[in-house]
């Protein structure tokens, strides 16, 4: 019997009515039953709503935004469908719902659940115009809520997977649907033991579509994208890139581990677990053969470069003239974990430890907040941390011309600096 396939269409293949028009020239042929196809939030949708919530927050007025974002989804129906179509009661009792639930009390507090509760409508509303779309062309899915499968844990903003749970719900309520539609989800969004609506962290369609392949014991999954595969680069920061046509697992879970963008950084070890093979392929040129991440060993002919933005570099340096032990360390990451903080990067000295993390709102000045009182601390923002996987020595300089390099460290295989343009 055939396995199931899964399909990942990121915002960018839906961003528009063209791009959804053409998502349905790719399903066409390929449309099976055992599919499972999962969208993410049309174009910048998800920035646009947290857009919302930051003004929200900050007591603003929002309406424009919402106004401009209702606009958005309605002229891509208008574009797609006849008049007096359903999708368009549909779309209009999704905005009710976003708008009542932005109606109540928000608050530093409750912020990561609320922040959950809004933003996964972006992902409700494309999955809906998607399948509405599909079925009005004579390629028929089934619309189903990947809440009721996906059971995570309450860290809202980035939850954790129940595995047994979610393996249970989808072989007692998908499987049994597989066997006769393709089902057409949502990506980035799951449900917690309350019922209560959670989120995977940001990017985090892929990361579903690898969730649900393991679960249903899946043939393959297929991210389809804006670029013809995996590159060593991303092509938009850097010239002369190469696509990857092969990829181990291990060379792909490091790439994502440094920031490269192209795949969900969660995405790869269920997939390399369960030997589900990965196809990153391009949804402008769906013929090619685009790149296949799967358990193979390759050889680093060509280095990988990640570039990550939007860096801060923290030092803490230890006071009263001690040095650095296990303990400041301990202290240092209790209270990053607890803000949900991670490292890019850590250096140690005698005296100071220094660390890079991504800027997220508030988090900074929270972590200043509690450990002022054991550290003297100092920080630099808005700079980039580089990171070459199997660098070659020759090329590294290129890299530094015209920046000022703030911390550098350097393995066999890795090459990292944080550095910020002069
Ligand atoms: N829409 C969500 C985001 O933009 C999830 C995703 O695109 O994968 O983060
Ligand atoms: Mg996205």
């Amino acid at each position: 019997m055939a396995k199931t396939l899964v399909y990942k269409f990121g915002g960018a293949s839906v961003k528009d009515s063209d791009a959804v028009k053409n998502l349905a020239k790719i399903l066409r042929n390929r449309l099976r039953k055992r599919m499972i196809i999962v969208v993410s939030a049309m174009g910048k949708t998800t920035n646009g709503l947290e857009d919302i919530l930051s003004k929200k927050l900050k007591k603003e007025d929002f309406s424009e935004n919402s106004s401009i974002l209702k606009a958005y989804h309605r002229r891509i129906c208008t574009e797609l469908f006849p008049a007096g179509h359903a999708v368009f009661a549909q779309l209009e009792n999704l905005f009710t719902q976003l708008n009542n639930k932005l109606e109540q009390e928000l608050n530093r507090e409750n912020y990561d659940e609320f922040y959950d509760a809004i933003v996964g409508f972006g992902e409700l509303i494309s999955s809906r115009i998607v399948a509405e779309y599909l079925c009005s062309q004579g390629s028929i899915v089934l619309w189903q809520d990947a809440r009721e499968v996906i059971h995570t844990n309450s860290d809202f903003r980035f939850a954790r997977i129940d595995w047994e749970k979610t393996k249970r719900s989808c072989q007692a309520i998908w499987k049994p649907i597989l066997e006769n539609f393709p089902i057409l989800t949502q990506g980035f969004i799951g449900s917690d033991p309350k019922g209560r609506p959670t989120t995977l962290g940001r990017e985090g369609s892929d990361f579903t579509a690898a969730i649900l392949a393991t679960s249903l014991d899946a043939g393959s999954v297929t991210i389809w994208k804006d670029v013809p595969g995996v590159l060593n680069a991303d092509p938009k920061l850097f010239l002369n890139t190469r696509k990857f046509d092969e990829l181990g697992y291990r060379e792909a879970a490091e790439m994502t581990y440094f920031g490269a963008s192209v795949i969900h950084p969660k995405t790869i070890k269920p997939l390399a677990n369960a030997g589900i093979p990965l196809f990153v392929k391009s949804f402008l040129d769906p013929e090619a053969s685009g790149t296949k991440i799967h358990e193979n060993v390759s050889a680093h002919e060509v280095s990988t470069i990640v570039l990550k933005k939007d860096q801060i570099l923290v030092s803490f340096k230890v006071t009263d003239f001690t040095f650095v032990e296990e303990m400041h360390i301990h202290r240092v990451y209790e209270q990053l974990q607890a803000l949900k903080l991670r490292v890019n990067m850590l250096q140690l000295s005698a005296i100071s430890i220094s660390i890079v993390i991504d800027a997220q709102l508030f988090k900074l000045e929270q972590l200043l907040e509690k450990l002022k009182s054991d550290f003297e601390i100092r920080y630099n923002e808005e700079l980039e941390l580089l990171t070459i996987l199997h660098p070659k020595a020759a090329e590294i300089p290129k890299f530094l011309d015209g920046y000022e390099v703030l911390l550098e460290q350097a393995s066999r295989n890795t090459f990292q600096v944080v550095r910020r343009k002069v």
